[in-house]
């Protein structure tokens, strides 16, 4: 009965009978280490043990009772498999299917890779299919993608850039960060360094990361400024592991790029606060002292000019008194950085364009050659938190710098608009003047900070500006490239019911 034919001609040479045929047919088929299943389109006509065992029966007896197969083949799979065993079939070839998915009879996933071919049986053409479980190996392989899905969705969710680099420090691969990942997939194929640019580069840190790079070491950066076309400048925390080959020998980098931008202005902001108040309270002192020491200074070194009763003694005493002058210029600019906020709380200016134009008026006369192009955006002239007094010396200090830096000639735009959040009213201060370096500008605010001859500037003049725009709750911010000009952008807060009530509640 379950005898395939023609059955192998060498077996003919012998003397069996028909019964013995089929005996050895079972015995070699039942021994067999494959699962084996012959059958006509999903209709069991012969299972062998291994094939029984493979699909969660207790004997080959029960594969045959199911009289249909169409339990053990996942819903999905039917048609496909009507398909393939019918081209198997009408084209008489073996077909081999890898990692077909099958359900065992207690409904759990199994993976089996299937070697078919059609054979003549009892008159008619059947499939004769043997089966491979390789259900641990397509499990393995299907987690690994799962968990390599898992990493590129981190990948793809995290901040960071995920990056691969050659031995010689060039980019070869980038991955993840969305806007990030995107500015530096510009950069690939170019050196790291290549985009550190020149004037704001830690000499130290390079060595360090380029030591690291060569002894095939792991590294860890401290934040590296990188210039970034779409995104410009921003500062990134990198960190690196080697890659080797199956020789060891070092075929590259792996690591992230962070961008710490945010964070590092904060700290920096924060640390800068704390300066300027402890530098404040001491500068404060010291200047409500010599400001009491002058005052006699002042007044006798006059009384002694007008009463001198020859040229040589007036000149000397009137150089006593200007120089006494000037000292007391210096001690006040100390006291109005010293000076805590002022009292009563922060008031508001009902009109600040007006107060910006006053100051500018007075200020243009004394830069008669400099362009000075003003412009205010419709509808931004709305009550701002602070004092005018305050506002014209912020736009004072400015302007003062900007005609100070492009020594009187060239071109100041001053513009206000209303901040893209809508709440609060932005001012642009922006020359053509000579710009400054990273490290100029990273100490702008810092107060005693100058790059002035002495007697020129005190350093306290964007430090006084900070802390009143601070103290407003608003923001300011220095752009300036060597060449390129300096632009200083600050958000002064409109005066809204919330801050108001704020505002009146802390000085009460
Ligand atoms: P000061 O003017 O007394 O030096 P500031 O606090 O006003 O002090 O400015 C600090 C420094 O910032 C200046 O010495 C100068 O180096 C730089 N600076 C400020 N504004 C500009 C500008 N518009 N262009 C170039 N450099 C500037
Ligand atoms: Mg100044």
């Amino acid at each position: 009965m379950l005898i395939p034919t023609p059955m192998p001609s060498a077996a003919s040479a012998l003397p069996v009978s028909v019964e013995d045929q089929q005996e050895l047919f079972t015995t070699l088929l039942d021994g067999s280490n494959q699962a084996i299943l012959i059958h006509d389109r999903l209709e069991p006509l012969y299972a062998n043990r291994k094939f029984a065992r493979l699909l969660g029966f207790e004997t080959p007896e029960e594969v045959i009772a199911l009289g249909w197969l169409d339990d053990l083949i996942p819903i999905q799979r039917l048609v496909r498999a009507f398909v393939i065993w019918s081209r198997i079939l009408e084209s008489g070839q073996a077909v081999t299917l890898t990692e077909v998915r099958g359900l065992n009879r207690q409904g759990a996933e199994i993976f089996v890779d299937v070697h078919t071919r059609p054979i003549q049986w009892q008159g008619r053409t059947v499939v004769f299919s043997s089966l491979y479980d390789v259900t641990a190996r397509a499990r393995a392989k299907r987690e690994l993608e799962r968990s390599y899905l898992r990493y590129r969705q981190l990948a793809e969710s995290a901040h960071d850039v995920f990056w691969d680099m050659s031995a010689d420090g060039r980019l070869t691969h980038v991955e993840g960060g969305d806007d990030l990942g995107h500015a530096f997939s510009l950069c690939l194929g170019d050196r790291w360094i290549d985009h550190v640019p020149v004037d704001a580069r830690d000499d130290a840190m390079v060595a360090a990361i380029d030591a690291a790079l060569t002894a095939g070491r792991a590294f860890r950066s401290e934040t590296i400024p990188f210039d970034l076309g779409p995104l410009g400048r921003r500062l990134i925390e990198m960190n690196g592991v080697p890659v080797r080959d199956e020789r060891d020998r070092l075929i590259g980098f792996r690591g992230t790029f962070r961008d710490e931008t945010g964070a590092e202005q904060a700290r920096r902001e924060g640390e800068l606060q704390r300066n300027l108040a402890a530098l404040g309270r001491v500068s404060g002192g010291v200047a409500h002292e010599i400001n009491n020491l002058l005052q006699p200074i002042l007044t006798f070194s006059r009384l002694a000019a007008d009463r001198a009763d020859n040229e040589r003694d007036r000149e000397a005493m009137q150089t006593v008194l200007a120089s006494a002058r000037q000292a007391r210029d210096i001690v006040r600019t100390v006291l109005e950085f010293a000076r805590p906020r002022s009292p009563g709380g922060v008031a508001t200016i009902a009109d600040p364009v007006e107060v910006i134009d006053r100051e500018i008026r007075i200020l243009a006369t004394q830069a008669p050659l400099v362009r000075l192009t003003v412009s205010h955006t419709p509808g931004c002239n709305r009550p701002i938190l602070g004092g005018p007094g305050e506002l014209g010396q912020i736009v004072a200090n400015l302007l003062k710098n900007a005609f100070e830096a492009m020594e009187g000639q060239g071109g100041v735009t001053l513009s206000t608009a209303t901040h893209p959040d809508g709440n609060a009213l932005e001012l642009c201060i922006a020359d053509t003047g000579p710009g400054m370096t990273e490290t100029v500008r990273a100490r702008v605010f810092e107060p005693f900070f100058t790059t002035k001859e002495f007697g020129k500037g005190t350093g306290l003049g964007l430090s006084i500006v900070y802390g009143i725009v601070r103290r407003w709750g608003g923001t300011i911010r220095c752009d300036s490239f060597p060449g390129a000009g300096t632009r200083f952008t600050l958000v002064l807060p409109y005066v809204t019911r919330q801050n108001a009530v704020e505002e009146n509640s802390k000085s009460g």
